[in-house]
């Protein structure tokens, strides 16, 4: 009885992207309990057990709930005050001495949209520096560059109701069942469908594949250019739709001639029947969709792999078709929210830094000189480590994330920080192992605790309210960029008279009016009363709040001649081939009860219960020949690092050659042996494959 509230508030999941309606219960001020919301049209009442148990973060004891400052004794509390004066001191004075491109910030997916937009005019107008990006470029940053080069911009063009609506739905490296479960759901409701898997490994997603495809690891891109020059081959392309719409079909008609089945046969370890059926499969259907989330991404041909599935949706006519769709299935709660208001990837409104015409616009509209805005990209995140290294940065200022935990080859990031001057990590928990590292602590409010708006993977933007205030002194991330923005002197001009995330949302809405990601026609109280709404939303939109929106449904792209690139991708081996020395082929991934580094989900005791410990996942033949039984303790070893001490599973879903380890816990982190090879157009990390060896403990 005790769990009953007397009030409940209205927000929508913090965990991941699949952007569930939900209700946190108070009771007597407290938080007591969560549940779905019914009328929520993603999840339509039900949660995952994440979501479920959401209401112990925010009384978790490990909470940051005063500013830190570091002195003689390690890192003591300090009033805001100090705190806020102390930063922006230490930010003019590197940007005196070395410059403002000195200072590099790293932020997250976790913001609500209106502080990130709210970030990105401080940091880019406020302190002057470029080198910003996220740490959605260790999740999404693939995604986003395949869709700008196969379509002019970024934004995935489906909806979810391309799930319940498809004949054929192909995942590729997605495992769906454990990482967005509930979206998983929308697969029931389509009974007339086809679902094919493709993954090196029997996850839980594949056990529910009409098809399972147990490809090599990292040959997923040739397996999608055996299945279009099998679509080509035999026809089945859509050729009004390729000369209207695209450019390059012939020079790739030539580039795939090689890919026949028995190539990508050799290369996938999938016999040639098996291709020629899938692609026959997915070629006939009547709205055929592709998902894929980190088993592309993670990869250092990842934009590519997106590219060459961008290729299989045009080539057959399935862009902004229903039920048809190349879709990124994103990781974290807003990853979408920061790359629509930009500064990362692109301006806001996926505005181009190139484009001379864009770079006016919205200076005017921010009623600042053009000079201002930038007309390239700053420095990727794993491009600011190496910038640390190198004294090129010399002052960070990290937001709600938790790279000790999460960046690759953990010894590099551990050698760059200790170069920094100045080290700010601003978080709602502390400590962590990133916060321990800093000179300043900035406590901020959880999601429960603050307001704003999160747009989830189909593009769908939901309201985010507060249940409760923050703990001790803790403030909205929001409160402390506008704070800051006074400390520098730069908050009238900038944010005039603003006060609320909704002052923030109501100028994006400006920004965005007339672009692709349009929420000019959006309000607070139209998301909350239908679930969310879907952009592009401009004012006057012509459907219902409710509908399902598209993009390019017209066939007109957001490239200079409207016309989308089919784009030559040529499949490589992936970078460090198993030795002698280094015989497995290392997978990383997540599993349904934690998220990411387990900072919030393991201070939920009732997930911890269940998924207390990393685990080594090997197959029955290779534990067999080292003589490992279930349950040893065993040490895995790269040439960059060991992790000890991990729990073995001796299980067949994972083939012979290869090993697989959850990436979530900081006590075993399986990040000490991944390597620092990143994506060379997205930079994104090459987590998924890697060579170790298994050592009994
Ligand atoms: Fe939250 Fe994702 Fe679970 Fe929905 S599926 S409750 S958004 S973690």
């Amino acid at each position: 009885a005790q769990r009953v509230a007397d009030t409940w508030v209205k927000t929508t999941c913090g965990y991941c992207s699949v952007g569930c309606g939900m209700q946190i219960g108070v009771r007597e001020g407290k938080v007591v309990t969560s549940r779905g919301d019914q009328n929520h049209s993603v999840n339509r009442g039900k949660l995952c057990p994440k979501g479920l148990a959401e209401h112990y973060v925010l009384n978790a004891e490990n909470r940051a709930r005063y500013p830190h400052l570091r002195g003689k004794n390690g890192l003591e509390r300090i009033s805001w005050e100090e705190a806020l004066g102390t930063m922006a001191g230490e930010f003019r004075r590197v940007a005196e001495k070395y410059g403002p491109q000195a200072i590099g910030v790293i932020s997250t997916g976790q913001l609500v949209t209106e502080e990130f937009y709210t970030l990105g005019k401080l940091v880019q107008l406020g302190l002057g520096t470029s080198n910003f990006d996220g740490n959605t470029t260790l999740c999404m940053s693939t995604a986003v560059s395949g869709y700008k080069r196969s379509f002019g911009s970024d934004g995935p063009p489906g909806a979810y109701e391309d799930f319940t609506k498809a004949e054929v739905i192909l995942l590729i490296g997605a495992n769906i069942a454990e990482n967005h479960p509930i979206l998983c759901q929308h697969l029931d409701a389509n009974t007339k469908k086809t679902l094919i898997v493709a993954d090196p490994r029997v996850s839980k997603t594949a056990m529910m594949a009409d098809i399972f495809l147990p490809v090599k690891p990292r040959s997923d891109l040739a397996l999608v250019n055996g299945i279009a020059h099998i679509l080509i081959r035999d026809g089945l392309i859509d050729r009004e739709y390729i000369d209207r719409h695209t450019n390059g079909f012939d020079e790739l008609c030539r580039f795939l001639d090689k890919y026949d089945p028995e190539y990508v046969s050799g290369i996938t370890g999938l016999s040639t029947e098996l291709l020629e059926r899938v692609a026959h499969l997915y070629g006939k259907a009547n709205g055929a969709f592709i998902g894929w989330t980190m088993g592309v991404n993670h990869s250092s041909k990842g934009t590519e792999t997106v590219n060459a599935i961008n290729n299989l949706a045009l080539l057959t006519g399935n862009v902004g078709r229903v039920g048809g769709s190349p879709f990124s299935i994103t990781g974290q709660c807003n990853a979408m929210g920061t790359r629509e208001t930009g500064f990362t990837s692109s301006l806001p409104g996926y505005r181009k830094f190139e484009n001379e015409t864009d770079r006016e616009e919205l200076a005017s509209l921010w009623g600042v000189a053009v000079e201002r805005i930038p007309t390239q990209r700053g420095l990727a995140y794993p491009d600011i480590i190496s910038a640390v290294l190198r004294k090129k940065i010399r002052a960070l200022w990290i937001i709600a994330t938790n790279p000790l935990v999460s960046f690759p080859n953990i010894d590099v990031l551990k050698q760059a920080l200790g170069e920094l001057e100045f080290l700010v990590v601003q978080d709602c928990f502390h400590p962590t192992p990133t916060t321990v590292l800093a000179h300043m602590v900035l406590p901020a409010a959880a999601w429960g605790e603050k307001e704003g708006t999160y747009t989830n993977s189909e593009r769908r933007v939901s309201k985010v309210n507060a249940a409760v205030p923050p703990p001790g002194e803790a403030l909205s991330d929001f409160d402390i960029f506008l704070r800051l923005a006074g400390e520098l002197g730069c908050r009238e001009e900038l944010f005039p008279g603003w006060k609320e995330p909704r002052d923030a949302f109501e100028e994006w809405k400006r920004v965005s009016e007339g672009r692709l990601c349009d929420y000019s026609g959006m309000t607070y109280e139209v998301m909350e009363a239908y679930g969310g709404i879907q952009w592009p939303y401009p004012k006057n939109a012509d459907t219902a709040p409710t509908a399902a929106r598209r993009l390019y449904t017209d066939g007109v792209f957001e490239t200079a001649d409207g016309r989308a690139k089919l784009i030559c991708a040529e499949w490589e081996p992936f970078p460090e081939q198993p030795s002698q020395d280094y015989p497995f082929v290392l997978n990383t991934g997540r599993t349904v009860e934690h998220w990411h580094t387990r900072t919030k989900t393991g201070a939920i005791a009732i997930l911890e219960q269940i998924a207390p410990r990393a685990w080594l996942e090997m197959n029955p033949v290779d534990a067999k020949r080292l003589m490992l039984r279930p349950h040893d303790l065993v040490d895995i070893v790269s040439t960059r690092g060991r992790v000890r001490r991990v729990e073995l599973r001796v299980t067949e879903v994972i083939a012979p050659g290869q090993v697989f380890v959850p990436f979530h816990f900081a006590e075993w982190n399986i990040n000490e042996v991944t390597q620092d090879i990143f994506d060379p157009i997205s930079r994104e990390p090459n987590y998924k494959q890697c060579a170790v060896r298994v050592e009994k403990a």
